[in-house]
C-alpha cells in the first residue's frame, strides 16, 4: 500500500501542553459530565437525587480544544455566552467496564477546563428534548490548561475549585462536593465506551455559572493542578 492520497490536508491532531514535558498530549475525544455538582444542578432547575439517578454526558469535538491564555471572539448565535468552571481528567492508559479501584491506572493526569456554553442555546435544546450540540460543541468551547501528570496527587477527591470575572469570584467550590466522584465517574463512562488514551473527562461545573460579554478576563484555579485564564474577544 502506498501512502494515503487526500484531496487536501487532513484535519491536525489537537493537543495540549504538558507540564514538565516536551511531548504534548494528543487528545482523542472530549467527554463532559452534566450536573455533578448539587448546588448547580439545583440553579439548573435539575437537582439529583444520586441513590435513583445515574451520571450522564454529552461530548465535544477535539477541535474545539483552546489553549489557556487565548482570546476567543464572543461566539456566533447566542446573546447568553457562560462560563463553566472544571477540573478535567486526561486518561493516559485504555480501560472498559472498569471498577473504581482501577482509576488510578487510567489516569494520566489532571487540568483546570472550561466548559464555555451557548446558554440559550442549550436551555432551548433541553427543553424541546433535542441534542444540547448547538449549546456545547461549538468552535472554541473547551478551553484547558496545560495537563499535570498526577504524580503525588493520586486520585483527587478534594480541592478548591474557583472562578473569577475581572476578578470578581463568581464560582467557588471544592472537588470534594462532585455528586460522582473520579472514580465512580471512569467506572460509569467506561460501561459505555472503551476509554483510551487521549479521552479528557470534563467533569462538571458548580454552582454560580453566569453570562460574559467582551472585553471580560475569566480566570480560574483548581487546587493541586493550576490555573486557566480566558478572553472574550468581540463577535465575528
Ligand atoms: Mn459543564
Amino acid at each position: 500500500m502506498s501512502e494515503a492520497n487526500y484531496l487536501w490536508n487532513p484535519p491536525p491532531v489537537h493537543s495540549l501542553p504538558v507540564r514538565g514535558s516536551t511531548a504534548r498530549y494528543p487528545i482523542n475525544r472530549i467527554f463532559c459530565v452534566g450536573r455533578n455538582y448539587q448546588a448547580h444542578a439545583v440553579e439548573m432547575g435539575n437537582p439529583i437525587d444520586k441513590a435513583s439517578m445515574k451520571p450522564f454526558y454529552f461530548t465535544k469535538s477535539p477541535s474545539t480544544i483552546v489553549e489557556s491564555g487565548a482570546t476567543v471572539p464572543y461566539p456566533a448565535g447566542t446573546a447568553n455566552y457562560h462560563y463553566e468552571m472544571e477540573l478535567v481528567v486526561a486518561i493516559g492508559a485504555a480501560g472498559f467496564r472498569v471498577g473504581e479501584a482501577d482509576a488510578r491506572r487510567l489516569i494520566y493526569g489532571y487540568a483546570a477546563g472550561l466548559d464555555m456554553t451557548r446558554r440559550d442555546l442549550q436551555l432551548v435544546a433541553r427543553e424541546q428534548g433535542r441534542p444540547w450540540d448547538l449549546g456545547k460543541d461549538f468552535e472554541k468551547s473547551a478551553v484547558c490548561s496545560e495537563i499535570v501528570p498526577i504524580g503525588n496527587l493520586g486520585v483527587l477527591s478534594a480541592g478548591a475549585i474557583n472562578l473569577q470575572v475581572n476578578g470578581e469570584t463568581k464560582q467557588s467550590a471544592d472537588i470534594g462536593q462532585l455528586i460522582w466522584n473520579i472514580p465512580e465517574l471512569l467506572a460509569d463512562l467506561s460501561k459505555f465506551y472503551h476509554l483510551e488514551p487521549g479521552d479528557l473527562i470534563y467533569t462538571g461545573t458548580p454552582e454560580g455559572v453566569g453570562p460574559v460579554k467582551p472585553g471580560d478576563r475569566i480566570t480560574g484555579h483548581v487546587d493541586g493542578v493550576g490555573d486557566i485564564a480566558l478572553t472574550i474577544g468581540q463577535p465575528e
